[in-house]
């Protein structure tokens, strides 16, 4: 069997593609435009990519985009003030604090201290408690993302046996809540797991987000399950340079699932898509208006 890939570039582009559609609407009607506020602390090269990329691509579907660059040896007090400030002014509707922090920022109290309502990144322990109870919430993109795609490829999750590998705070533990209120029956592995191929064999979907190159093999996959592979990691090419790759070995894998997601081109592009579309229905949210349909878990 070789496995249908599930393009999460093309799909990406058609969750911006709606995200701009209603961001256009809500101006002509309303007169409103979403903004978000994205605060990077430092000058980690990875980060500043990251959030380069994610201003570009606010602007692109119609959204104020808000940057904030601190010095790396900026005081947990003056990150705390403005916070407050973003917290406090209407034209923010998200705010995004770029990870890592510096080591000396307790990363816990900062992102407990952004408005719940504008976590647009789902970390806030309140969003994480709605979650966890099937509660209306903002969700993390990168789990969102992952849910999106299993949805539009499989239609009902119900009754679904789904294996999450890693439980983060940022992918595994999110992902396991929202395929468990999609009605799949969930088991979370990780680092301690025993007899992790014969847990993975007997799931119909697979999210894999751990961090180690090509750690699942194909003979791990049951036949025709749909893999999502979250992993991004990069490895030496034999004749020089690098490349990506994912947690999935995906040659093998490819030819026994159904369906799977490559790296890069996989769940990489959802995530800053799912970010606007969570900047967009924190800012529904807001103004008291319908949300988007399809945007949201
Ligand atoms: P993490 O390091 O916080 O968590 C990794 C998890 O994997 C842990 O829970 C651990 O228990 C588990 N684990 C480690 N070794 C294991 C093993 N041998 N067997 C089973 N489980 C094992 O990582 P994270 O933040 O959840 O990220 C995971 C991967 O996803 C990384 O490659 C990261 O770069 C990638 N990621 C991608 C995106 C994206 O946008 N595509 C977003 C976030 C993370």
């Amino acid at each position: 069997m070789s496995a249908e890939i599930i393009d999460g570039k093309a799909f990406a582009a058609t969750v911006r593609e709606k995200v701009a559609t209603h961001v256009a609407r809500l101006k002509e009607e309303a007169g409103i435009v979403p903004g978000l506020a994205v605060v990077l602390v430092g000058e980690d090269p990875a980060s500043q990519v990251y959030v380069r990329s994610k201003g570009k691509q606010t602007v692109e579907v119609g959204m104020n985009s808000y940057e904030h660059k601190l010095a790396a040896d900026t005081s947990e007090a003056d990150l705390l003030a403005l916070i407050t400030q973003l917290n406090n002014d209407p034209a923010v509707h998200g705010i995004l604090v770029q990870l890592p922090l510096p080591g000396h920022l307790n990363e816990d109290l900062v992102i407990n201290s952004i408005d719940p309502a504008k976590d647009v990144d789902g970390f806030h322990i309140s969003n994480v408690g709605l979650l966890g109870t099937g509660q209306k919430s903002m969700v993390p993109c990168t789990p969102l993302g992952c849910l999106m795609m299993l949805r539009d490829h499989l239609g009902s999750l119900s009754g679904l046996n789904a294996v999450v590998i890693g439980r983060s705070n940022i992918v595994g533990k999110p992902m396991a809540n929202l395929l468990l209120g999609d009605s799949c029956t969930v088991t979370i592995a990780h680092s301690r797991t025993r007899d992790l191929a014969d847990v993975v064999r007997r799931a119909d979907i697979v999210v894999a987000a751990v961090g180690r190159a090509e750690m699942v093999p194909g003979d791990w996959i049951g036949p025709g399950a749909t893999v999502i592979d979250v992993g991004i990691n990069r490895i030496d090419k034999p004749g020089g340079g690098t490349r990506l790759v994912g947690d999935v070995d995906f040659a093998s894998a490819s030819a026994v699932a159904g369906a799977i997601t490559p790296v890069p081109g996989g769940v990489g592009p959802m995530t800053i898509a799912c970010l606007l579309a969570n900047t967009l229905t924190a800012c529904c949210r807001a103004n008291g208006l319908e949300e988007p349909e399809g945007l949201t878990a």
